[in-house]
């Protein structure tokens, strides 16, 4: 049996950053949405040119593109793999697809970890988030500063700033946020397999607790 570990958290709770880090010490398999659907747009797939205008506006991309890419995914990972899924479900509607879509894919949800954050510290973060257009690394000019400034650690690419981290897609991304994607923390904690963690702490201390909750899960 595969299984899948949704991470849930405002744009800028660190939900990337931690499913990164906790991935690469328990030997899972972190998936971001968001990172797919960028390489998609990147390479002109079929399922990029149908994303990339609601990217580029921080609105959400439809539902079926989605379940497309989640679909092959889930089907593609080997029996015994854990998933931590970062961006996805992103509303309710794909929260109740996820069941259908693990089941066929051979994998079960085996619960959610939420990350909290103050909204004041989500824009604080969001504003200094950079990123690698290379290898996809993602640091922050504060909290997580490239040993080089503007260049990226792993790869050497210079870094850059999301399109979507501009200031007015920023704060739309926190209405859609608001408005479809909190309602999927309700919808976990009625299942009993919901998880909240205080994320407004540094990295390294995030990471530790989502460990924690997360070995609680599967
Ligand atoms: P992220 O990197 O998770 O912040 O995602 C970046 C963008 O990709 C989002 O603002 C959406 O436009 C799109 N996206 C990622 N995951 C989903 C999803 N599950 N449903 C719809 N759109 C998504």
């Amino acid at each position: 049996m595969k299984k899948i570990v949704v991470f849930l958290g405002a744009p800028g709770a660190g939900k990337g950053t931690a499913a990164a880090a906790v991935a690469s010490s328990t030997g899972a398999r972190h998936v971001s949405t968001g990172a797919m659907l960028r390489d998609a747009v990147s390479r002109g797939t079929p399922a990029g040119l149908e994303a990339k205008s609601y990217m580029e506006a921080g609105g959400l991309v439809p539902d079926e593109v989605l379940y497309k890419m989640v679909g092959e995914l889930l089907a593609d990972a080997p029996d015994g793999t854990i998933l931590f899924f970062d961006g996805f479900p992103r509303n309710v509607a794909q929260a109740e697809a996820l069941s259908g879509l693990a089941a066929s894919g051979g994998a079960e949800v085996a619960g959610a970890v939420c990350l909290d954050v103050s909204k004041d510290a989500l824009l604080a973060r969001l504003g200094g988030r950079r990123v690698c257009p290379t290898c996809g690394a993602g640091y922050h000019v504060a909290t997580l500063p490239p040993k080089k400034e503007g260049v990226c650690d792993k790869c050497g690419a210079a870094l850059v700033v999301r399109a979507d981290d501009q200031p007015a897609t920023i704060a739309h991304r926190l209405e859609v946020y608001e408005k479809a994607t909190a309602p999927v923390i309700g919808f976990y904690e009625t299942s009993g397999a919901l998880r909240r963690i205080d994320a407004s702490g540094p990295a390294a201390d995030v990471a530790a607790l989502v460990e924690n909750a997360v070995k609680a899960l599967v």
